[in-house]
């Protein structure tokens, strides 16, 4: 019977593990995560427990009777340092060695860091795991002036639980806009009147030229000159998928482990999934003009990691199925729900239900005709419809969509 070993317990990591038992893969399981914990949830390290609302006894994942159950072994604080693909073994933290049939890589992605003069002075913070959260939350509870560097969605996300917290709170972005990458200029201009609303301040199109304190970080100067008080500091500046023991081994890696549709990579015996990984999305290549239509992505979301790691234990257990999802995810902000599904890129066409002044809104974005993709705030039914009309690409009437009187799900195609 074959040994699979997965390194890096988190979502992909635990949705593989279980999808191949499912998939009725019987031989041996082994889970290899560097973090002490049972896997977790981490959305809500950004929302709910920051604001102290949540406890960490309920982000685990699964139950460790669960993974038993399933006969899945965790080894969690250990770390996966080397990969030998002849001898078909990994080196792992605690000097032991696993042997492996199959192989899963789903690394995830660590935060980019500040490079800047005073980046390692205390309650200078980054956010990817339970830790970062914890040490966030104590910051918070001790300071008047925090300083976000970054308006994408960590930024805005610890802004918000930073300023319900009663926090004096300024962002500060590169772009001219929030969320440049993710959401068109409605959404952007929707996020920052709701911050500023709440009392947000913002420095836009602004560089950080250096961190000052003696010891803690006191002030951000920006390269305009201007001195931002900050007891403290909390970058969210992107994320950096975590690739090393994929290239060491010699597989192919650009932005992220390279594998195809089936989650397989370079080598037949290694799938890999989640943040780490870079693989055809038919939805977002749907979007590409022009002999894009194989180009890679790599998508940051629970989606795609639960997903794509579902279609590699497809390919595990000899079932292979291509990847085939539409992507979605969400963002909470305050009483907002911003939920998105499919892609805003190469839109021709915006069609608004409802207005977005009132905080209830949907903007749906259509190409040749076709719902690419929407966004919707507060207004999950419209999400739950708009998810299920992008997977039918069926030709949509502009007019229909935007009549709030025709409910969108009913223009779905039987
Ligand atoms: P990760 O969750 O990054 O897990 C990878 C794991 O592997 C980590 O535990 C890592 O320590 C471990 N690891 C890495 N290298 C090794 C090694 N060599 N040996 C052993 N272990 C290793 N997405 C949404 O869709 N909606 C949200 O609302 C949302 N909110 C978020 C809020 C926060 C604060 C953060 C940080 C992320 C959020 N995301 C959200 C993104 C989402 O959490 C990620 O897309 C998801 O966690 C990716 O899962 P993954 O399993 O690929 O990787
Ligand atoms: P992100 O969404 O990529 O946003 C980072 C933002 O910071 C970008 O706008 C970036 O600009 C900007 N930036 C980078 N360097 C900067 C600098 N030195 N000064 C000022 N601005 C700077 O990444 P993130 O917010 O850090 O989130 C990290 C990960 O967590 C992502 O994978 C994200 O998807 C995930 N997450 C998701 C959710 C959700 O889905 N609700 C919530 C929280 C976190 P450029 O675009 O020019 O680089």
């Amino acid at each position: 019977m074959a040994d699979l070993v997965i390194l890096g317990a988190s979502y992909a990591g635990t949705q593989l593990a279980l999808a191949a038992r499912a998939n009725g893969f019987a031989g041996a399981i082994t889970m290899i995560g560097d973090e002490p914990h049972l896997p977790y949830q981490r959305p809500p390290l950004s929302k709910g427990f920051l604001r102290d609302e949540v406890d960490a006894s309920s982000l685990p994942l699964q139950s460790p009777e669960r993974f038993a159950e399933e006969r899945i072994v965790l080894r969690t604080g250990v770390r996966a340092l080397r990969i030998d693909r002849t001898a078909r073994t990994v080196a792992l933290s605690d000097g032991s060695t696993l042997g492996y049939d199959r192989l899963a890589l789903t690394t995830g992605a660590r935060c980019r860091t500040l490079s800047c003069e005073g980046a390692g002075l205390a309650n200078v913070h980054y956010l990817r795991d339970l830790a970062d959260a914890g040490a966030i939350r104590d910051s918070a509870g001790r300071v008047r002036h925090a300083v976000v560097i970054g308006g994408g969605f960590i930024g805005l996300e610890v802004a918000a639980a930073l300023r319900v917290l009663g926090l004096d709170v300024t962002v500060v972005e590169m772009q001219e806009r929030l969320l440049q990458r993710a959401v068109p200029p409605l959404i952007s201009s929707f996020l920052m009147q709701a911050h500023e609303q709440q009392g947000v301040h913002f420095r836009m199109a602004s560089r950080v030229r250096r961190l000052v304190g003696q010891g803690a970080v006191e002030a951000v100067e920006l390269e305009s000159g201007e001195v931002l008080p900050a007891g403290m500091v909390v970058a969210g500046l992107g994320v950096v998928p975590n690739v090393e023991l994929a290239e060491a081994c010699g597989l192919t890696v650009d932005n992220g482990i390279v594998v195809d549709a089936f989650a397989r990579t370079s080598d037949p015996l290694i799938v890999a999934a989640g943040d780490c990984a870079s693989y055809p999305n038919p939805w977002l290549n749907a979007s590409a003009r022009g002999g894009a239509a194989d180009r890679r992505v790599r998508v940051e979301s629970i989606q795609s990691a639960n997903d794509l790691a579902r279609v590699a234990a497809a390919a595990l257990a000899d079932c292979a199925t291509p990847y085939e999802a539409v992507p979605w995810f969400w963002s909470d902000q305050y009483g907002y729900k911003l939920q998105m599904v499919g892609t805003s890129e190469g839109r021709e066409e915006i069609v608004l239900r409802g207005e977005v002044a009132s905080g209830k809104f949907t903007a749906l974005y259509l190409r040749d005709g076709i719902l690419i993709g929407a966004d919707s705030v507060n207004r999950p039914i419209d999400h739950m419809a708009a998810r299920r009309l992008v997977a039918a690409r069926v030709r949509s009437d502009a007019a229909l969509l935007r009549d709030e009187s025709v409910a969108l799900k009913s223009l779905v195609p039987a």
